[in-house]
């Protein structure tokens, strides 16, 4: 027998994801005694918690400051800085730790549960559902919702069921019916796109190099007939099919909207020497003329840390035979082979499959709700959390924190 809940619950959150679970569970804890009910249309909540960061789910990320952290949302950036300065990854470390989830560091500043499951995640936020009081039901879609003229909402479920609330909290992530929903309440939408996937690249130079990783690499992409250009740098790994990697995940979350516009087409610039400058390689290649002199250049790399089947691979793009000894390397092969470290010019024929996270670009904009309480600004008593924003990270936990946070915010607010 599900509880028995009054009429009009309390509050109703319409989704069971990671920024609905937040908001139902500080709802419930501020305001103890009051009636919370997550509807989640799926016979599992928080399967995208279950399923992050390869099994492990990624938490949040060790940025601890406001302003840095606004850095890595290429949509929401600045507006951010409100919300996080209420909520932020340390509360968010502290917030699970007084629930009995450790989090631990990695050393790219990645947040993972201590023992490295994602279940772990599910498990310490559903049991804090269940001891605030917070009602669970599954395989309840709400299809619905009516703002009434005197406060509160009339919400309709899938199979018919009504219900009545005095809040209504929209947590329902990327989902079409979310977007239905929020636009029937009088919300505006950002036409959503993929972020952070992969690149496909015509072969070229590439093929055959499939499992190569260069870190860091410099990369300047531009989209096909527009004028923007993006930059990111960091560890690049070449696929079957193009390049991947979290330099290129953070390069098509910042550029998803301007690829989308470019049909996914465009040029990629690498510099493989990860910014080093001209002169720099001038001298790096004159020592190894003079010290490895007796060396075949497949043997001795410029650098230990460029992959040698790159190395080879510019090598031979460049007609410079791998087996000629460094002595013999002369000035043309030379300036050429710089100039190919240092540019690399590919072209992007487009999107790959996505990286470990899938997350989307749109949704209901953020200036629609006032960031403080998650409050709508144009029909009171609806809060909206989580991806159904517009606003999403880039890879490394920091999706996850905007749902921690936005779901924190909304929820104390409602329980206050
Ligand atoms: C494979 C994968 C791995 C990821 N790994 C990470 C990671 O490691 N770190 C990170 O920060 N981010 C990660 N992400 C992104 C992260 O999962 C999302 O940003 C996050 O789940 C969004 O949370 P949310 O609560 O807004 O929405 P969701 O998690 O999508 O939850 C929304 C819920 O609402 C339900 N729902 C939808 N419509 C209705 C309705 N009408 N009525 C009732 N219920 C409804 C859905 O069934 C769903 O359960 C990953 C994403 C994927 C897909």
């Amino acid at each position: 027998m599900p509880p028995m809940l009054p009429s009009p619950v309390s509050l109703v959150v319409a989704g069971g994801g990671p920024a609905g679970f937040l908001a139902a569970i500080t709802a419930a804890e501020t305001a103890p005694g009051s009636s919370v009910l997550v509807l989640e249309a799926t016979p599992e909540p928080l399967h995208k918690v279950l399923i992050s960061g390869g099994g492990r789910c990624n938490v949040t990320h060790a940025c601890w400051e406001a302003r840095a952290l606004v850095g890595h949302y290429p949509r929401g950036g600045r507006a951010l800085l409100g919300p996080f300065s209420g909520f932020a990854p340390a509360e968010a470390v502290a917030w699970f730790a007084e629930r009995g989830l450790e989090l631990v560091q990695e050393d790219d500043g990645r947040l993972f549960p201590r023992t490295n499951r994602s279940s772990s995640v599910v498990d310490c936020l559903r049991r804090a559902a269940g001891r605030a009081g917070v009602v669970l039901r599954t395989g309840a879609s709400l299809q619905s919702a009516e703002a009434l003229p005197q406060g509160g909402f009339r919400l309709r479920l899938r199979g018919g069921e009504e219900l009545f609330s005095e809040r209504l909290v929209l947590a329902t992530g990327s989902h079409p019916s979310g977007h239905r929903l929020a636009g029937s309440l009088g919300h505006a939408l950002v036409q959503p796109v993929p972020s952070l996937f992969t690149l496909r690249l015509q072969g070229g130079l590439l093929a055959g190099l499939a499992g190569v990783t260069q870190d860091p690499v410099e990369l300047e992409l531009q989209p096909d007939g527009l004028t923007s250009r993006f930059r990111q740098r960091g560890p690049l790994l070449i696929t079957h099919w193009g390049v991947s990697g979290p330099a290129v995940l953070r390069l098509t979350a910042f550029a998803a909207r301007d690829l989308r516009q470019s049909g996914y087409r465009g040029t990629l610039r690498i510099d493989w020497s990860g910014g080093r400058r001209e002169p720099e390689l001038q001298e790096c290649f004159a020592r190894l003329r003079r010290e490895q002199a007796r060396r075949q250049l497949a043997t001795a790399r410029p650098w230990p840390e460029l992959s040698r089947r790159l190395w080879v691979a510019l090598l031979e793009a460049q007609g410079v035979d791998p087996q000629r000894r460094w002595a013999d390397l002369g000035r043309q092969p030379q300036q050429a082979l710089i100039r190919a470290l240092r540019d690399t010019g590919l072209e992007v024929v487009g999107k790959g499959p996505f990286g470990e996270e899938f997350v989307t670009a749109g949704g209901v904009p953020l200036g629609e709700v006032n960031t403080a309480t998650m409050e709508s600004r144009l029909t009171p008593g609806l809060y909206l959390v989580g991806e159904l924003l517009d606003v999403d990270g880039i890879t490394g936990g920091f999706n996850f924190q905007h749902c921690w946070t936005s779901g924190w915010l909304a929820g104390r607010a409602i329980g206050a």
